[in-house]
């Protein structure tokens, strides 16, 4: 038995929001793990805690009680700057907007996690380099963002995330504001980037977008109420 390192373990995971006298309850006892080589679909509809289990998860928010650990460190047992370090080295975020920087280049844009990762020069351009040649844009690489198609850019932002080799990637909604066909070329990167080793998880609302996944977990009143992967092994 070789021990592998999950690359997500939650365990017992609350956050409770107190407003006045209610509480509201965005995660209610989440557990899970997440292996490397995975790539999940995080489902459910809107107020369920798929951004709340996200942020929690990618050291943006912390939760009420429970335990989180990422590539095997518990977050609890960080520093802030240790917290950051792992957000930006670690972790690749994915936004639904793309948030490129608009003048500047794909290439800068790139190079800004190495930046905070104190990675400069020539190494820097390399590993930059490298990270658009993986999402097909090695010819636009001094395009700006408004040179570039939505579906270039969200590719800008995925070699953005991969440029500090993290362990896990990130996507809140990554085809929210892409046209059909431009996120079927997102979603089939995804599955090239999966295929070669990265771990996705990545948050929709599509369940046409869901299927490009291998394991769909569906968030209810901050809860999974539901896990394919578990009811694979139950179907074994
Ligand atoms: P989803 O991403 O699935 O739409 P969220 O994780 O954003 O859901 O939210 C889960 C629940 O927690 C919702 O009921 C939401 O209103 C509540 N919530 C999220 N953030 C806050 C906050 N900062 N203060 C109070 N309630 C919040
Ligand atoms: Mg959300």
């Amino acid at each position: 038995m070789t021990n592998i390192t999950p690359v997500i373990e939650a365990k017992e995971l609350y956050r409770h929001y107190h407003q006045g006298s209610q509480v509201v309850k965005a995660l209610d006892g989440v557990d899970v793990t997440i292996m490397p080589g995975e790539f999940v679909a995080v489902m459910g509809p809107s107020g369920s805690g798929k951004s709340t289990f996200m942020n929690i998860c990618g050291a943006l928010d912390q939760p009420t009680s429970g335990m989180v650990k990422v590539a095997g460190r518990d977050l609890s047992a960080l520093s802030r700057d240790e917290l950051a370090n792992l957000r930006n080295e670690v972790i690749g975020f994915v936004f639904q907007q793309f948030n490129l920087l608009p003048r500047t280049s794909a290439l800068q844009n790139t190079m800004l996690p190495l930046r905070y990762a104190g990675i400069r020069g020539q190494e820097a351009i390399d590993r930059c380099r490298q990270a658009l040649e993986r999402v097909d844009l090695g010819s636009r690489m001094d395009h700006h963002p408004n040179e570039l198609s939505g579906g270039q850019q969200q590719r800008v932002a995925i070699a953005r995330a991969l440029v500090t080799k993290p362990a896990l990637i990130f996507a809140d909604e990554p085809t929210g504001a892409l046209d059909s066909a431009t996120s079927v070329e997102v979603l089939k990167l995804f599955q090239q980037l999966n295929a070669n080793g990265m771990t996705i998880v990545m948050v929709t609302h599509d369940a046409d977008v869901a299927a490009y996944a291998g394991r769909c977990l569906y968030f209810k009143d901050g809860h999974i109420v539901r896990d394919t992967l578990e009811e694979e092994r139950v179907a074994s």
